[in-house]
């Protein structure tokens, strides 16, 4: 008994699986998630692996919040129907057998707000003659949101910190739309510097401030002090032939910098050194050389006038004894006439 009843199961499944099998294909509805309240929402009814049909239909639900604006067929037939009052379509006396693809589109218009959505729902049966060939549906939640949302107060819903920015958020009373937005980073507040490291005459010290708010460090370097010498002491002195020496020590650390004393310079009689002489008043020697200098230059001028004496003397010489020679040769031939 009790097989033949799993048996009878059995028999009921497998023909369901056939039934499904006969009524194979699928249904989409395509359009936009969401949209503000008072518009039109656009819905395609697309079949896939519909078998070759004879006729076609449709048949729509619409959730509270929708209402309809038109439908109508994307497929041709001789026979396109849709009835607005129940929401039923049918197209027959097909132009092509073949009603894949965008078969249908169905305008609503989006009445109310909604923030979790409205269903449409479509079921798609296809026959060829008497035999249902296709038989499946489809649903789209579409969002409708207000066209001037009603803000509450912003909240902080991430805290900012020093470093990093935060976030805050307002919901709209009305569809639950929610709107965020960045909040500045704080920034440090750092209390007063404070010595961490002393400086030295030599080595560079360091300062810290940290901020009240994260307790960040921040460091400083604080320049070297460099030494404080007082007044040199001698503690070699120079002489004649050696040099001495002059110290120089820091007072705040002893570090201690010496300082040659040049070679003691005995005044001589008569400096032969003219680097010496300079800082002595020789003026007279200085102007004595002018002197000498002017001396020689007059002289050479003159030596220079003398030549150019000596040169007309001797022209005027030349040309007397070539008149003297001249006068002669005339007296000697009147002569001899
Ligand atoms: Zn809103
Ligand atoms: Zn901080
Ligand atoms: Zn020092």
């Amino acid at each position: 008994m009790k097989k033949i009843i799993s048996l009878m199961v059995c028999l009921v499944l497998m023909m369901s699986v056939c039934l499904t099998a006969g009524a194979a294909g699928t249904t989409t509805l395509n359009g936009k998630d969401s949209v503000t309240v008072g518009s039109e929402v656009e819905l395609i009814v697309n079949v896939k692996d519909c078998a070759d049909a004879s006729s076609i239909s449709v048949a729509f639900t619409l959730g509270e919040g929708v209402e309809l604006v038109s439908g109508s067929w994307i497929k041709t037939g001789s026979i396109a129907k849709f009835d607005a009052a129940t929401l039923k379509g049918a197209l027959g006396g097909l132009a092509s057998p073949d009603v894949n693809g965008d078969l249908f589109k169905l305008v609503v218009k989006a009445a109310k707000v909604a923030p979790n959505g409205v269903e449409v729902a479509v079921i798609v049966t296809a026959k060829k003659g008497s035999d249902e060939i296709f038989n499946a549906n489809a649903a789209k939640v579409v969002k409708i949101a207000c066209a001037t949302h009603t803000y509450g107060e912003w909240a902080e819903t991430k805290a900012p910190t020093c470093t990093e920015k935060g976030a805050e958020e307002r919901v709209c009373s009305a569809c639950g739309n929610k709107e965020t937005k960045d909040v500045a980073a704080l920034g440090h507040k750092y209390g007063d510097w404070t010595e961490t490291k002393a400086p030295t005459c030599t080595e560079k010290g360091a300062e810290e401030r940290v901020c009240a708010t994260c307790q960040n460090k921040e460091t400083k370097d604080v320049a070297a002090l460099g030494h404080k010498y007082g007044e040199a002491v001698v503690t070699k002195e120079a002489t004649e032939t050696e040099t001495g020496l002059k110290t120089y020590t820091c007072s705040v650390c002893g570090e201690k910098k010496e300082e040659v004393i040049p070679v003691i310079k005995v005044e001589s009689e008569a400096p032969v050194s003219s680097d010496t002489t300079v800082e002595t008043p020789d003026t007279d020697d200085t102007s004595s050389t002018d002197v000498d200098a002017n001396a020689d230059a007059d002289a050479n001028a003159n030596a220079d006038d003398e030549k150019g004496g000596l040169n007309t003397d001797i022209l005027i010489i030349v040309i007397l004894a070539v008149v003297l020679v001249g006068l002669a040769v005339v007296l000697i031939i009147k002569k001899r006439k």
